[in-house]
């Protein structure tokens, strides 16, 4: 019954309108009754789940540009199930998704045809928190926000933060390298995991599980895993270098007649707040407009301008965060750089400005079907490229939004584009390869932390040499030489 089922499926709805000439490829075996009936012998009490209704969530993605049709999504609780389900599926040569929390805004997370999703959230042990060190050993299923309350409670946070922190998972986090908010103060998240244990597409260990900040011990194994984005292997736990709790933090939102300006302050943030400085954020008119538009408790606190910057401070004393922040507000303010601005006062404040940026993403889909684009780019290249956008897109009526907002601190540019009544193959095309081109001449990167996963996957080569992307393939035929692992997606076409 599950071989007709299957074969019968050819690239499923919302993926099959944006991808129309994926085809399934027939390298991969078909899921038989017996292969279902293994399964559940061995994730007893409801972990191989089969029902369709059940299987929904876990085949569309976030942002809702991917649905895949899995007709299984096994849901192992402990290292050894993750073995015995990939010994299984190399052996049988069934395809396999590996998926966190689902919250990958490239189609990575999600199947396309009828692979098995491999679901961690039931994996999800805290380990050992070392007080002396500052390392964390964990499952790779624990939410980030749960590890985040955990390591509080030792005067630690994790070294990353986004606004998906709610949902997305360590193993997830770890397997894009994402970025987020505080890359300006921890770097990116590769040079916060120490070890990773990683369970190969045969099923066998790859242990490299240590929790030391020093190793020079050959070569290190653990960091292609890193930001591979579930095409290596299966990444089932981490040891994280967890930076001390500041107990003083300052946040100022600001707005500014031009990008110009956001630039001068940035340059002059950094100037002022020095060591203190944890986070720079911008989004323009348009992107807070829709926050404000879309999101319920979202309120203006500012007098409104073309662009807006979020400065945050972090300092072991309150009054050295906020000085600073003050300073930079008078500076900024005196200089005409800023035309107003807020500061946050307690907790409560904060947490409302903060929501103005997190909470973006959100808004943008309330607004439509998103086009999402990630780059990274010279700061003065940034909205450039904007604005370029805008114009080429004033032809199209059923084009809602263009919007700019990012990672400005980290030249970190997300560019929106909302439509109404849903995806337009035209406006696709007005869009790629064009801006892909756009950026790659300018030398910046096609995805500057969400990873290529499904959609961008084919433009890999505008940003690696030929060079790199036969090594990668060549990588990837030694780690998963059966192609199981998250097939069509990072590396253009692993499968002829
Ligand atoms: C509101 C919102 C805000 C966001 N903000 C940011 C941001 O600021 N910065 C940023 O970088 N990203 C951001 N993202 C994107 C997303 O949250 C990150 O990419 C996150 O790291 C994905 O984690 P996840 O647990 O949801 O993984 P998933 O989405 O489930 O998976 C992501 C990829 O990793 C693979 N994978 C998952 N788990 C494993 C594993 N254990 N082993 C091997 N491969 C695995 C999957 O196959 C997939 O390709 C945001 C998303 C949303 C919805």
């Amino acid at each position: 019954m599950w071989s007709q089922i299957v074969r019968r499926l050819s690239t499923s709805p919302l993926t099959r309108v944006r991808h129309p000439k994926l085809r399934r490829s027939p390298h991969y075996a078909t899921l038989t009754d017996k292969d279902i009936s293994f399964f559940e012998r061995l994730l007893p009490d409801g972990r191989a789940i089969t029902n369709p209704d059940d299987c929904l969530p876990y085949n569309i993605d976030w942002i809702k540009t991917c649905q895949g049709q899995s007709q299984l999504i096994l849901r192992p609780k402990t290292v050894d199930e993750v073995q015995a389900i990939l010994r299984y599926c190399y052996e049988r040569q069934l395809a396999v998704c590996p998926q966190s929390g689902n919250t990958s805004l490239a189609g990575g997370s999600v199947p396309v045809f009828d692979e098995i999703v491999l679901s961690l959230r039931s994996l999800n042990s805290i380990g050992d928190f070392d007080e002396n060190s500052g390392v964390l050993i964990a499952d790779a299923g624990c939410i980030l926000e749960t590890l985040n309350n955990h390591v509080l409670q030792f005067g630690h946070t994790m070294p990353l933060d986004l606004g998906a922190k709610g949902s997305c998972l360590i193993g997830g986090n770890v397997a894009t390298n994402a970025g987020g908010i505080r890359v300006v103060r921890f770097g990116s998240l590769r040079s916060a995991v120490l070890g990773l244990e990683i369970v190969l597409a045969d099923g066998s260990i790859l242990d490299c599980l240590t929790s030391l900040r020093k190793d020079n011990t050959g070569i290190d194994l653990k960091q292609p895993f890193i930001g591979s984005e579930g095409i290596l292997g299966i990444i089932t736990r981490v040891a994280l270098v967890c930076p001390s709790a500041m107990s003083g933090v300052g946040l100022g939102f600001f707005s500014s007649s031009s990008f110009e300006n956001i630039l001068s302050t940035m340059r002059l943030a950094r100037k002022i707040c020095g060591e203190t400085l944890s986070a720079i954020e911008f989004l323009d008119e348009s992107t807070y407009n829709l926050s404000l538009k879309n999101l319920q408790k979202i309120n203006n606190p500012i007098e409104s301008n073309k662009f807006y910057i979020l400065v945050e401070t972090m300092s072991s004393t309150d009054e050295q965060a906020k000085t600073t922040l003050e300073k930079l507000a008078n500076a900024a303010l005196e200089k005409e750089f800023i035309t107003d601005g807020t500061l946050a006062q307690d907790l409560t404040q904060y947490k409302d400005l903060w929501s103005i940026r997190e909470r973006v993403p959100e808004a943008l889909v309330s607004d439509g079907y998103v086009f999402k684009y990630d780059f990274s780019l010279p700061p003065s290249r940034m909205y450039k490229l904007v604005e370029e956008t805008q114009k080429r897109m004033k032809q199209f009526s059923n084009v809602r939004n263009v919007t700019g907002f990012g990672h400005l601190g980290d030249q970190n540019l997300h560019l929106n584009i909302t439509v109404k009544n849903g995806y337009s193959d035209e406006i696709k095309h007005a869009l790629e390869p064009w801006l892909y081109e756009w950026v790659a001449k300018e030398r910046g990167s096609i995805s500057a932390e969400h990873g290529l996963g499904l959609h961008k996957s084919k433009y890999l080569q505008l940003n690696k040499g030929k060079q790199s992307l036969e090594l990668m393939k060549q990588m990837k035929n030694m780690f998963d030489p059966k192609c199981i692992l998250n097939p069509y997606k990072v590396i253009p076409y692993q499968i002829d």
